[in-house]
């Protein structure tokens, strides 16, 4: 079989490596320079700066795999940040409160928390546990049951403390989510399941950190003869009939057209639809329905040591953060500090149009904002890394309508992954590649 891969982000490349694997012909097919996609690492000022993915979690055991089967498993080439995973909430613009671990057992035993809406949330847990049960934790549609609640809605009516000062500052960080962005479904899924921010060990890669992994498979196609690995090429078109499937692929100003066997759409949800005139209504009625987060990094070096500044500061929406979601230092041990400040949909969508250097100034008037001890210190060097379209959300009503996407079943000679189809995270969307590949050689 020809399988023709459209995407090389960790979900295009774990589909067809697991193709290759399977001794099938691909063709991979990534529009920029370099693979990865939203899971790449740039080196600056000695320091690997992501522009996408941080860190993996323990329990997403198939990047552990992955990395075995290209050679880069050892553990003095992993960093292990379970316990840098600490995090300071700046709770009404003047007190850190730390919250250590961000997982539900955290807030329970916090005492920031007061206790009589501790005792109320407990009335919430025969439902959340009953549901944990019942789910499955590779598969976010076994929570659809609970699709048609926004999780912040629900857990208000028991603990506002809880919503302001953990769950919505939590979702502002790690995805960037505002208020209406997370669903019950997904929140009780992705924060009780084995998939959890709880989950044994966060890790990463002491060398361009979860970046590592895309960079290596690249390396490998590039060395492979069994792949037409094709980076710089942007697809515009792809057709799909009984007999086979057809890409038109652009570089410069050639367009080529590409035929094979089958096709593994791996490009980011909302892109599919355009790219396939011929998608059937129900199948482009859901794509037409995925959304992303915007979520942008502002890195910093500053010329101080790191001092009296805590290593992580998450700003609550509630106290009235809702573009720059957390702030973080790392002292360089050479008299300077590494910082950045990350911003949430909201901020990145209000100020779409702004140029570069607004937002760099924009983004440091914030920092200062919530620490004005900072207004003399000279920023050294600082750069932005944007990405409009992150982090996929998960609103009310997503679960469901997936959850019908995937009873619609598989279509001939096309398989979808990519992140959208389960948790926003490196190891759920290489997931979706390994599942996307397993579809087609089933099918032959
Ligand atoms: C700032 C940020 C921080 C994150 N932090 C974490 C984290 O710490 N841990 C974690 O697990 N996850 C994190 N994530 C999420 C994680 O990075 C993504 O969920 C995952 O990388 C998505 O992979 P993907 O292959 O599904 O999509 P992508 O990485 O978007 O890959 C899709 C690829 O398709 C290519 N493409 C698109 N259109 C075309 C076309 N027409 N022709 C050819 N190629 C095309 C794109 O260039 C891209 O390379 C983060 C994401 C961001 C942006």
């Amino acid at each position: 079989m020809r399988v023709i891969v459209v995407g090389g982000g960790i979900a295009g490349l774990g589909a067809a490596f697991r193709l290759r694997e399977a001794g099938h012909e691909v063709v991979l097919i990534e529009k920029d320079e370099t693979p990865g996609g939203r899971c790449r690492s740039v080196l600056w000022n000695g320091v690997w700066a992501v522009t996408g993915a941080f860190a993996f979690l323990g329990a997403e055991t198939n990047l552990m795999d992955q990395a075995r089967k290209l050679g880069i498993d050892a553990p003095a080439g992993l960093s292990d940040l379970t316990d840098a995973h600490q995090w300071n909430v700046w709770v009404k613009r003047r007190e850190a409160v730390h919250f250590g671990a961000f997982d539900l057992m955290a807030a329970a035993r916090h005492p920031f928390i007061p206790l009589s809406e501790k005792a109320r949330l407990l009335a919430t847990l025969p439902t959340l546990v009953r549901q944990t049960l019942a789910g499955d934790p590779r598969d976010i549609t076994s929570s659809a049951a609970f699709d048609t609640v926004n999780a912040c809605e629900y857990f208000r009516r028991y603990s506002p403390t809880f919503v302001d000062y953990f769950l919505e500052p939590c979702m502002g960080m790690f995805c960037g989510y505002g208020e209406d962005d997370f669903s019950l479904a997904w929140t009780a899924w992705s924060s009780s399941g084995k998939l959890s921010w709880g989950a044994n060990h966060i890790w990463s890669f002491k060398e361009r950190g979860a970046g590592r992994l895309t960079w290596e498979l690249g390396r490998h196609f590039l060395n492979d003869a069994g792949t037409d690995y094709r980076l710089g090429e942007e697809v515009l078109a792809v057709r799909h009939g009984a007999d086979g499937v057809e890409v038109d692929a652009r570089r410069g100003e050639r367009t080529e057209t590409l035929r094979g066997d089958a096709v593994v759409m791996a490009v980011p949800g909302n892109r599919v639809a355009g790219l396939m005139p011929g998608l059937d209504a129900p199948r482009r009625a859901f794509f037409d329905t995925v959304d992303y987060a915007g979520h942008h990094i502002v890195y910093y070096v500053l010329d101080r040591p790191k001092g009296e500044l805590l290593d992580t500061y998450v700003l609550p929406a509630a106290d009235g953060f809702r573009r720059t979601g957390n702030l973080r230092f790392t002292d360089m041990g050479d008299g300077r500090t590494f910082a950045h400040s990350q911003w949430k949909d909201w901020g990145c969508r209000q100020h779409a149009g702004a140029s570069v250097e607004e937002l760099l100034d924009i983004a440091w008037s914030d920092v200062v904002e919530v620490l004005p001890q900072l207004s003399e210190t000279v920023v050294l060097d600082r750069f932005v890394s944007l990405q409009p379209d992150a982090i996929c959300k998960r609103p009310k009503g997503y679960i469901a309508g997936l959850a019908k996407f995937v009873a619609l079943g598989p279509l001939d000679r096309v398989a979808f992954c990519g992140d959208y189809l389960s948790n926003s995270t490196v190891g759920q969307s290489h997931w979706s590649g390994l599942v996307a590949a397993e579809q087609l050689l089933a099918r032959t």
